[in-house]
Parts: C-alpha cells; sequence; structure tokens
C-alpha cells in the first residue's frame, strides 16, 4: 500500500506533475492488451534513471510493488499492476540518444516508439529489423522486456540479436550497465541477455544500445492463396528448404482472411482457403534472383501467386496484416491469444490439432503469424459472460499448450508468460529450472517489489 507519506515523497522524486493518482486516470493503467481490470495506487512518469533508482530505492524500504511499463501492448498481462502498487510509465524517456552510422548501434530510452526508430533510420539507410505488428505504438524498452519478434524474425531474428548492452535499475535502485557497444565482447556474464525477456521481474530498462544493419536496397512482396489450408501449410517448410530466404512469410488461415477481407488491395477470389505473404529482400539481384527461384518452386504446386505492383499495394497488404489482432474482435467481445511456436515442420500437426478442437468444442478459433519461424497465432474467440463458452475455450488453451510441448514446441515465441500463461509454465520448464529462475529472481529482487505476480506460478 502507498501511504500518504510516500505518495508525497514520490511527488517531491517526479514533481507534482508526473504522479497520477485521481482514479479516472488510473483507469487507464489497470489493462494492456490482453485485457485486465486491476488499477495501480498511482502512475509515476519518471524523466531519468536516477529518479527511477529512488522509486526503487522507496519501494524496497516501503514494501510496495512497481510495475514498469511502456505503451501497454503487451497481450499477457505483463504490465497489469496485478498486486496494486505503483504504475512505473516510460512515455517521457522517449529520446533517440544517439545514431552511429560508423559503427552501426543506436542508443534510445526505453519509451521510444519502435516504428519511429525504424522510419528515423530508414532516412539515413539504416534499419533496425525486429518489426512487430504493433510497432506503430509498443515501445523498445517493453519490446525488450519481451524479446518482441516479428514477421522479419524468419530472417533477421528478434529483440534479443539487435540489443547488444543496456542500462538498467535493478530493484533495490543499483544502476547497472551491461554489454558493449561493439560486435562482440565477451567480458563476464552475458547479463544483457538474461534481462531481455524477463518481462519486467528483473530490471528496468533505462538505456538500450542496438546493433542496427543496412537498409536492404530493393524488396518485393508475393501473395499465395491456396483453396487448402492443408496446402498452405504443407508448403512452410518446403520453401525454406528449396533454399529461399524470405525476410517474411506470413501464414493466414481462412477466418484471419475474413476479418481483414475488406482491407485487402484487391478482392480474394472466393474459393481462398489460406494465404501465405513473402517477402524478398537484398541487393536488387539478389532479390531478382530469388523472386525467379519462387516462381520455379511454385510452378506445378496449384498455388495462386500474386505480387505487390507499388510501394502502396505493398503498404496496404502490410495494413490488413497488422490488423488481423484487433479485428478478430468483429467475431467476439473477448478472445484468448495465444503464440506458441512448433517447429516448422509440424505446423500442419498444429493447425490440424487447433480445426478440430474448434470443431470438438464449437469454438471459433482463428490461425495465422509467423508461419516462416513456426510461431503460429492462436486466437480463441469467445464471449466471457458465457460461462459455459468461457470454460469451453480455456479447456481449449490447456490442451493446445499440451499439444505444442508434444511437438516439440514452446509456449510462448514473443508474447512472454505474464499472467496468463503462468499456470502452464510447469508443462515446459522442468522443478530444476523452474527453481534455478526463482532464486535469481530473488537475487535480483529479494523484497519481490518488481512487477510481482508475472511469469511464476502461484
Ligand atoms: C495489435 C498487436 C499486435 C502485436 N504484435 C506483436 C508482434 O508481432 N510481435 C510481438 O512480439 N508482440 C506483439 N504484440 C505484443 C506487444 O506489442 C509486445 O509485447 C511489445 O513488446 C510490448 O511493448 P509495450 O511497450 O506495449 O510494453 P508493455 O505492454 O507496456 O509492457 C510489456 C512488458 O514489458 C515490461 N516493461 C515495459 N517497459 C519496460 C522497461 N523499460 N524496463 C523493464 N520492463 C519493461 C512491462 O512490465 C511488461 O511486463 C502485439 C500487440 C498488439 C496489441
Amino acid at each position: 500500500m502507498l501511504s500518504k507519506e510516500t505518495l508525497q515523497r514520490l511527488q517531491d522524486i517526479l514533481g507534482r506533475q508526473h504522479l497520477l493518482t485521481e482514479p479516472e486516470d488510473l483507469t487507464c493503467y489497470s489493462f494492456d492488451g490482453s485485457g485486465g481490470d486491476i488499477a495501480p495506487q498511482a502512475v509515476a512518469f519518471p524523466e531519468t534513471s536516477g529518479q527511477i533508482a529512488q522509486i526503487l530505492k522507496l519501494a524496497n524500504k516501503h514494501n510496495f510493488p512497481v510495475v514498469p511499463r511502456g505503451a501497454g501492448s503487451g497481450m499477457t498481462g505483463g504490465a497489469v499492476p496485478t498486486c496494486g502498487g505503483l504504475v512505473l510509465a516510460t512515455s517521457r524517456m522517449n529520446r533517440i540518444l544517439e545514431i552511429d552510422p560508423e559503427n552501426m548501434i543506436a542508443v534510445v530510452e526505453p519509451g521510444v516508439i519502435t516504428g519511429e526508430l525504424q522510419a528515423k533510420l530508414a532516412h539515413q539507410g539504416l534499419m533496425y529489423p525486429p518489426d512487430p505488428a504493433s510497432l506503430k505504438f509498443c515501445t523498445l524498452g517493453g519490446n525488450a522486456a519481451e524479446c518482441a519478434g516479428g514477421p522479419s524474425a524468419v530472417k533477421y531474428g528478434v529483440t534479443r540479436d539487435y540489443i547488444i548492452g543496456c542500462q538498467a535499475v535493478l530493484p533495490t535502485g543499483a544502476v547497472i550497465t551491461t554489454g558493449v557497444r561493439t560486435e562482440k565482447g565477451v567480458t563476464g556474464y552475458d547479463l544483457t541477455h538474461l534481462l531481455i525477456g524477463s518481462e519486467g521481474t528483473l530490471a528496468v530498462f533505462t538505456k538500450l544500445i542496438l546493433r542496427l544493419l543496412p537498409l536492404p536496397e530493393a524488396r518485393k512482396t508475393f501473395l499465395l492463396l491456396f483453396d487448402s489450408i492443408k496446402q498452405a501449410v504443407d508448403l512452410v517448410a518446403r520453401v525454406l528448404a528449396a533454399g529461399i530466404m524470405p525476410c517474411t512469410l506470413e501464414y493466414m488461415d481462412q477466418t484471419a482472411l475474413g476479418v481483414i477481407r475488406d482491407r485487402l488491395p484487391t478482392p480474394l477470389p472466393e474459393k481462398t482457403r489460406a494465404l501465405l505473404l513473402i517477402e524478398i529482400d537484398g541487393s536488387v539481384d539478389e532479390v531478382r534472383r530469388q523472386g525467379k527461384r519462387l516462381r520455379t518452386f511454385l510452378e506445378n504446386r496449384q498455388v495462386m501467386l500474386r505480387e505487390a505492383k507499388t510501394k502502396e499495394e505493398r503498404e496496404e497488404l502490410w495494413l490488413a496484416r497488422r490488423a488481423i489482432s484487433p479485428a478478430t474482435f468483429a467475431l467476439k467481445p473477448h478472445k484468448i491469444s495465444e503464440d506458441v511456436v512448433v517447429p516448422r515442420s509440424k505446423i500442419p500437426d498444429l493447425v490440424r490439432l487447433t480445426t478440430g478442437l474448434a470443431r470438438e468444442l464449437e469454438l471459433t478459433i482463428l490461425t495465422f503469424g509467423h508461419a516462416g519461424d513456426g510461431n503460429i497465432h492462436v486466437n480463441i474467440m469467445l464471449d466471457k459472460n458465457n460461462t459455459n463458452e468461457y470454460s469451453r475455450a480455456r479447456q481449449a488453451k490447456k490442451r493446445l499448450f499440451e499439444a505444442v510441448i508434444q511437438l516439440g514446441g514452446t509456449l510462448s515465441g514473443e508474447h512472454g508468460i505474464g499472467t496468463t500463461k503462468a499456470p502452464f509454465l510447469e508443462l515446459e520448464i522442468t522443478p530444476e529450472t523452474m527453481s534455478l529462475m526463482r532464486k535469481i529472481k530473488h537475487l535480483f529482487d529479494p523484497n519481490n517489489i518488481l512487477n510481482p505476480g508475472k511469469i511464476f506460478p502461484h
């Protein structure tokens, strides 16, 4: 609980206008992209790592929870103040501190919006590859905490592959720096990569050092339309095995296509049951060569191939792809949204399973996402007020997780565990590993004040 004295002390640290305590303001910080309805007692908007250090010291002294928050677009409840306390919002820490083209790095504060950095880099012929579909509003701090990925992960990898160092404040208030500003570096334990993906439970990122790449010279975007889902998912692993290296290999089933149908630049044939969105980038020559290889590969495979003719057409396709997740709410008011990963060759088994679950449990389940790296978004649509449907949806989620582990997969490819997957963690993590993880948490955060209630099952 935050006492009157503690709130006063927080005001002294932050300045009065940078602390919210009115109920109507607090409501805006009671949920994230997964839902939630737990308001904090206050929301702090620090501007420096020094202020964050003071706040965390205060939290240790008076034992109140502190929940870091970027844009609140997380899909697993990570930024929801489950145990109340103080939300620590990074929106004022939104400066791009440095872009160094010679050494191909950028240094940013955690509240920078991912897409805004990418747009700025593109003007200088540079690229920061991780491209979550939420890039227009999510923050780099949130990306680091969740180890976000996106369509380009199939070729370029995820957030972890592009953060080479950071400044962070530990729950005890100590400010640490980790990692390097160089291409290589193996001095000491790799704490940067321990913090990435730790979901705001081990430290608050206050600066990130990012590795950059040159912006590819050319790009081609293809749509592959299929009359059957099986045909589409069977093809995914084979495209890559054929030596084609796309920078995107996205999949959408018929229901996913249905929710964005009217946003697509050109109407789809009625009989389309599934779609693959494939993009190739690189030098002009490389893109031409890979495009030719793709066309040859698709010959005699009963696939309708379309190519985006203009930059505008390509952008419209991407707008439609990125709109799928929010557009699903046209089907039902709530959903259970999972981002499981299976080995690419097992995607057909996964899709068969979800189709079977939908039929057996009489649910609407749609699948779409980053097929190129086996990361399929499974959205189980429901109305929470319909208790019977909710219970069937939860059953589907449990059976999905069990099957994914059986298939050699993992519970989350990019959204993290948060609160929504915590009860299932033990399906994947052995007791010994779990015990080590708990000890790491305790070492960083002996009083459990930083984002308590996340990741670990109760
Ligand atoms: C429409 C939509 C599409 C999406 N598509 C993708 C996708 O393609 N790929 C993907 O990976 N995700 C996707 N997401 C999920 C989400 O956008 C990502 O998880 C993103 O990284 C969260 O960033 P955020 O700034 O919103 O973080 P928040 O939701 O505010 O926080 C997420 C977690 O990070 C912690 N955190 C935030 N800032 C810090 C910090 N400075 N230091 C320490 N911890 C911190 C929080 O405590 C929380 O645990 C999507 C979400 C939506 C709504």
